[in-house]
């Protein structure tokens, strides 16, 4: 496709989260004039603000694994553990479990794994391009992040490392030694850890999402502050999109509306199965100083993440939809967490809920809609939407600019749901 035509083409992008804001820095760098329109101001609150920061370019290994199974009702059961239900909320995601049930198969795990990989290996590099006309200095931090067990919870680890060995991905076993000496400051509990050296993270995950916000203002871009209500189609099938105030008539489309893009698909009846895993975080301000890295205890599954903000700590996967008000059981879970490893902790603040936008076989949906060619999506990142920000924006304004990819991006099409 030429300039001329991308300099003609107006899309309208759904969502100011960290997948509508490359992708919509990705598409006018390209020529094209964007419109990104969210409710609220940019990345606020939303998953994108709120996140553990972690880019992690190594986490191919899904959930949706065989072992996970049987750890089900031990999680559930456990007070200091991070999986939660909200009951009432129950009868609705049965559908999703059973999908879910359905990919944890070796085969499907090993599908998923291969398709994360082959993103998530190009996700640094994606972000490498977005930041060379942003200042992130102080921002971003190159210092790997850590995990660490006790012997209790060793079985799951050999499956995750040979996994990571067979697609390349470069990790470090720790004994207990040398995770002292890497984070000094954490009690003694451990058994063993392991370094993903080239993962790196930032110290607030909110202003680097604004930088690149202002990049693509600067760049000419126009943000419309409104909620969108729904999306139809003109006689030459140009998306509509309506909001609250207005009606906009765009040449394409692209919805990334987090964990709340469902309500939009419906609409175009395709039948995605995108739900949340509600996760949580609270901070100890002034307290970043007992880490140089993030560090992950995965015997009780929550981080915490050195930030700007003081300790972040990041966790729980909670089944209770986008409605149901936050567990203070929940935030509890993670203060007591943080004391255990850290006892001279003593007040939080910030009391947080998010919505990770995640789908039963882990993969996310990033490509064309299945019924409607000026129709694209970019959500259900899960864990690690943080991560694929950038490389999904790539992804996504290649494609509307038709441009020829070596990747093989039909795992991604909402399609398979069909
Ligand atoms: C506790 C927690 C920790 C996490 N840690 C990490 C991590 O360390 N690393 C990592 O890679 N990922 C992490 N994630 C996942 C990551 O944060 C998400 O996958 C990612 O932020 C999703 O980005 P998004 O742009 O798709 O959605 P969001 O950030 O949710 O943004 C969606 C936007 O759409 C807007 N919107 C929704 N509906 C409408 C509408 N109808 N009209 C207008 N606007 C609308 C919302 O206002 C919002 O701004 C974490 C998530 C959680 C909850």
């Amino acid at each position: 496709m030429s300039e001329d035509v991308h300099l003609k083409s107006s899309v309208g992008v759904i969502g100011a989260g960290i997948q509508g804001v490359c992708i919509s820095l990705c598409l006018i760098k390209k020529g094209f004039k964007v419109t990104l329109i969210d409710r609220d101001d940019p990345g606020k609150d939303s998953a994108s603000y709120g996140n553990a920061g972690h880019f992690s370019s190594y986490a191919s290994v899904p959930i949706n694994r065989p072992d996970i199974l049987a750890d089900i009702p031990s999680m559930l059961l456990s007070s200091t553990g991070p999986l939660s239900l909200k009951w009432n909320y129950v009868p609705k995601m049965i559908p999703w479990f059973l999908k879910f049930i359905k990919n944890c198969s070796r085969k499907n795990m090993m599908h998923t794994a291969k398709y994360m990989h082959q993103i998530l290996d190009l996700s640094l590099l994606a972000y490498d391009e977005l930041f060379e006309d942003i200042d992130v200095s102080g921002l971003v931090e190159s210092k790997g992040i850590m995990y660490f067990w006790t012997n209790e919870n060793l079985k799951s680890r050999e499956l995750e490392n040979n996994i990571r060995n067979e697609l390349g991905v470069k990790q470090q076993l720790l004994t207990p030694h040398e995770i002292h000496d890497l984070e000094p400051h954490i009690k003694k509990i451990y058994h063993g850890g392991v370094l993903y050296p080239n993962a790196r993270h930032t110290r607030n995950p909110g202003k680097i999402l604004l930088k690149l916000f202002d990049l693509f203002i600067k760049k000419g871009g126009c943000f419309e502050k409104q909620n969108v209500q729904t999306i139809s189609f003109s006689s030459d099938n140009k998306p509509v999109v309506k909001t609250d105030l207005k009606f906009y008539t765009f040449e394409k489309t692209v919805i990334a509306c987090g964990a709340f893009s469902k309500k939009l698909t419906d609409q175009v009846n395709e039948k995605i199965p995108l739900d949340t895993e509600r996760g949580y975080h609270v901070h100890f301000k002034g307290h970043d100083y007992l880490l140089s890295r993030p560090v992950i205890f995965l015997n009780r599954g929550f981080g915490i993440t050195p930030m700007e903000q003081g300790l972040r700590v990041v966790g729980t996967v909670e089944f209770g939809g986008l409605n149901n008000p936050p567990s203070k059981k929940r935030i509890l879970n993670l203060v007591n967490n943080a004391k255990y490893l850290f006892p001279e902790l003593k007040e939080y603040q910030d009391e947080w809920l998010g919505f990770r936008p995640s789908l039963p076989d882990f993969l996310p949906v990033i490509g064309p809609s299945k019924n409607h060619k000026n129709l694209f999506y970019s959500f259900g990142h899960h864990h690690l939407g943080w991560t694929l920000g950038a490389i999904s924006g790539k992804i996504v304004a290649g494609i509307i600019a038709k441009e020829n990819t070596n990747l093989d991006l039909s795992p991604y099409n909402s399609s398979r749901f069909s």
